[in-house]
């Protein structure tokens, strides 16, 4: 079923959540571990990451430096078909424009077409590491806009061949990404917001939010959203801090503020363990703000952890 089926069935907030691939030697087990505790709070759908390669240098005899291109968390498309099929749930996979031809993306697509994946989050993708900008592949697609396109394409039954005739509709139901926060390259919130209306325009069905700790800038967002005329349901991405280390990695690395009463909270503790109870708290109290306002659901980043995740959706749902 489709995500915004999942919304517009639903009587009150829905909990979901997203999941990364385990990192490359790992086995499905890890993420049925992770999944299996908060499947009690019913996720109509689970979000799978996508990770692009990376390069790394490894010393070779002699000395000298090997540039090697490495996956470290593959298996996204699988582990969505693993999880239909074990928890009959709907999985969404990630899908982004680097790496990736527009052909290719077009047969990873019929894959999941006939595996029976009819929801799909679609993205641009970061730079890689080691590049200052984001590059697409040669004929690749370039913003999120150009892959929101391709599918509704699709869907259309319009395939790269023109030649194909009479080719069968695909039916995905398209989610893409939002920054309450304003994404990190765009020059300010109304040209971002310029270009998320683009996205929606274009077909997009729904927005999942970048993580943010301050539910005032995700309700000034959702106003500026509306202003602009963007009327599909808008989703809040939440994270708990886990980790000390978070209150100083969580804004470089996504780009996002984190308000001083959680920091001031976060410098009080002695360790990582008092640092996850200040962080699941904050995470408590900013999902039931958010479900008090009316959001259609709350979908957590689960980082690979889910203990605090369900501690959250015990006392929230
Ligand atoms: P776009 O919508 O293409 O926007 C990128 C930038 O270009 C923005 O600054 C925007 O304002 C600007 N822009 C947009 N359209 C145009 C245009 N037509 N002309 C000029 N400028 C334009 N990354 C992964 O690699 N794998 C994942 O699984 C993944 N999951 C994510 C899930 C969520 C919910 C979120 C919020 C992010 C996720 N990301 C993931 C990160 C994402 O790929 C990056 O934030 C990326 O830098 C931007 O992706 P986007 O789809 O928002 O890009």
């Amino acid at each position: 079923m489709k995500v915004t089926d999942h919304i517009r069935n639903a009587d009150k907030t829905l909990f979901s959540i997203e999941i990364l691939p385990p990192l490359k030697g790992s086995n499905i087990k890890s993420i049925y571990d992770l999944i299996d505790p908060l499947m009690e709070f019913n996720p109509p759908f689970v979000d799978v990451t996508y990770h692009r390669e990376e390069y790394v240098y490894k010393k070779r005899e002699g000395g000298y430096l090997e540039k090697i291109s490495i996956r470290k968390r593959p298996g996204t498309v699988s582990i969505c078909a693993a999880i239909i099929n074990k928890y009959k749930t709907d999985a969404v996979p990630h899908i982004i424009c680097g790496g990736f031809t527009r052909e290719e993306t077009e047969n990873a697509l019929i894959e999941l077409n006939y595996l029976g994946i009819d929801n799909v989050l679609l993205l641009r993708g970061d730079p890689i590491k080691t590049e200052p900008h984001f590059t697409p592949e040669p004929g690749g697609n370039n913003y999120a806009i150009d892959l929101v396109k391709q599918v509704v394409d699709m869907n259309k039954g319009k395939f790269l061949d023109e030649d194909l005739k009479e080719s069968v509709p695909s039916d995905f139901c398209i989610g893409i990404a939002g920054y309450p926060e304003k994404h990190f390259e765009a020059p300010n919130m109304s040209t971002d917001i310029r270009y998320l209306k683009m996205k929606v325009d274009a077909g997009a069905e729904y927005i999942v939010t970048q993580m943010f700790f301050d539910n005032s800038r995700f309700f000034q967002f959702v106003k500026d959203c509306k202003d602009a005329g963007i009327d599909v349901p808008i989703i809040p991405g939440l994270k708990p801090i886990t980790t000390l280390r978070q209150s100083t990695l969580l804004p470089k690395t996504f780009h996002i503020d984190l308000p001083s009463d959680l920091t001031k909270e976060l410098e009080k503790c002695q360790d990582n363990a008092a640092a996850c109870e200040v962080g699941i708290e904050w995470c408590i109290q900013q999902s039931k703000e958010l479900m008090d306002s009316g959001v259609p659901c709350l979908h957590y980043y689960t980082m690979s952890n889910s203990s605090p995740v369900r501690r959250i959706a015990e006392k929230v749902f």
